[in-house]
């Protein structure tokens, strides 16, 4: 692997040291191995003078091949959208993930994320294309009561993390889908495998009211709760949504160490609502990671949007400021790397050598200067502006390559339609989804 000299940045901005100026960054061994003047020094060089450089964003959770369903039935309420959604999922096939991942994959990797925690079907198909698009990624076969048993979901997530040991970029992360679509005993089973592999076990916690009193019918205790009283509550549990626990909920989840996805626009646009109190566990020191969901509820898998909308719901459900661009900013970078178990996050020697360029040119980042770069990150800038992506000391995102992404976004978008169109022939023919009629 090449080195690279990311030479005279305009400016570097760390989530811990803040903003340097006018500075070299220089990778090899798919580490930073120099932040400041880094003089002759030999490999890859990019000129960085118009540029702004940060750490790269990871995206604590998402589906990725739901890109397939972006704009599907997207105002439907929530019941009627899943019901399709799910009809429509059985139709699924390993090439139709397999096309969809690698478009989400380019969607990730043209916005500036250098890896993502998934959770999606055929998940060797998401491996695969993570790998051959150089981006890093978590993923595993889910558990969900209606469609496998413990056992075969078990020896299956075990051949996966037999499979990924070959890997250089994608590792396993244990799926359990929830408490609501699973049996708690799946999450005993899933953290003896997270032991084993040293993996995570992901499952979705507190996102809807419905689900609160589900599990609260099931096993007579809030979700997390539950776990706790089943001694499942662990540093390896990764709990996305987490907008309707109780305060000693959280406070039970930091005892623990486990860590926390929160996915604001996913919860807003599916009106689920919830209060993440986002303060108070970065407060408590729990991890927290940002997610975009999956693009069927976003729409799109841009992080940089995302850490705008975490700051605005938060400052729209408490009524006060205390959530500041850098908490965003901190919980995207250094929150979503220990996620995904990595050293990264921040620009120093070291540190992954994950790292996202963005045009510092761009008119809505005007007038930009050294105090005001943190809140141009979150509030006005948007992956469409970032240049360059940078995953494990390799350029996997470059303007070269922007227009082969956009070719094969477009192949990709027609195969992905055909898929389409016996959804369309079951309706016939009316108003869309979006309400206007298609002609
Ligand atoms: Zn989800």
């Amino acid at each position: 692997m090449e080195p690279i000299l990311v030479r005279r940045c305009r400016f570097a901005v760390d989530p811990v040291e803040g903003v340097l100026r006018d500075v070299d960054i220089y990778l090899e061994g798919g580490q930073i191995s120099c932040v400041g003047e880094c003089t002759e020094k030999s490999g890859i060089v990019l000129d960085a003078h118009s540029m702004i450089c940060m750490p790269a964003l990871y995206n604590a959770h998402t589906h990725a091949a739901m890109v397939l369903f972006r704009g599907f039935h997207d105002d439907a309420k929530l019941e009627e959208w899943l019901e399709r959604v799910w009809r429509a999922e059985k139709r699924l096939t390993p090439g139709i993930v397999a096309d969809a991942s690698k478009l989400a994959v380019m969607e990730m990797l043209s916005t500036g994320t250098a890896g993502f925690v998934d959770m999606y079907f055929y998940p060797e198909e998401t491996a695969r294309v993570a790998e051959e698009m150089g981006i890093r990624a978590l993923v595993g076969p889910v558990m969900l009561e209606n469609m496998t048993s413990i056992e075969k979901w078990v020896s299956e997530t075990l051949r996966l993390a037999k499979n990924l040991e070959k890997g250089r970029l994608v590792r396993l992360v244990v799926n359990v889908h929830s408490l609501y679509a699973a049996p708690i005993e799946a999450v005993e089973a899933g953290l003896e495998i997270a032991a084993r592999t040293g993996a995570r076990l992901q499952m979705h916690a507190a996102e809807t009211r419905r689900e609160v009193y589900a599990v609260k019918k099931r096993y007579g205790k809030f979700p997390v709760e539950a776990l706790r009283d089943a001694g499942l509550l662990t540093g390896k549990l990764h709990l996305v949504h987490m907008g309707w626990a109780t305060s000693w909920e959280y406070r039970a989840v930091a005892e623990a160490g486990a860590t926390v996805a929160h996915c604001p626009v996913s919860n807003m646009k599916l009106a689920t609502a919830g209060f993440l109190p986002l303060h108070d566990l970065q407060g408590e020191g729990i991890t927290v990671g940002l997610g975009t969901d999956g693009a069927a509820s976003n729409n799109v898998l841009d992080m940089f949007r995302e850490m705008k909308a975490a700051v605005l719901l938060q400052r729209h459900s408490y009524w006060d400021t205390r959530v500041k661009a850098l908490h965003a900013l901190r919980a995207a970078t250094l929150g979503g790397a220990e996620i995904m178990g990595l050293r990264a996050g921040r620009l120093k020697p070291g540190y992954e050598a994950d790292l996202v360029l963005l045009d510092a040119s761009s008119l809505h980042l005007q007038p930009l200067r050294a105090d005001n770069l943190v809140s141009a990150l979150v509030y006005a800038a948007t992956g469409s502006d970032v240049a360059y992506t940078i995953v494990a000391g390799r350029i996997a995102y470059s303007p070269e390559k922007a227009s082969r992404f956009s070719r094969e976004a477009r192949r990709i978008a027609e195969r992905l339609n055909s898929f389409f169109k016996e959804e369309t022939m079951v309706r016939g023919k009316g108003a869309s989804p979006s309400g206007l009629v298609s002609r």
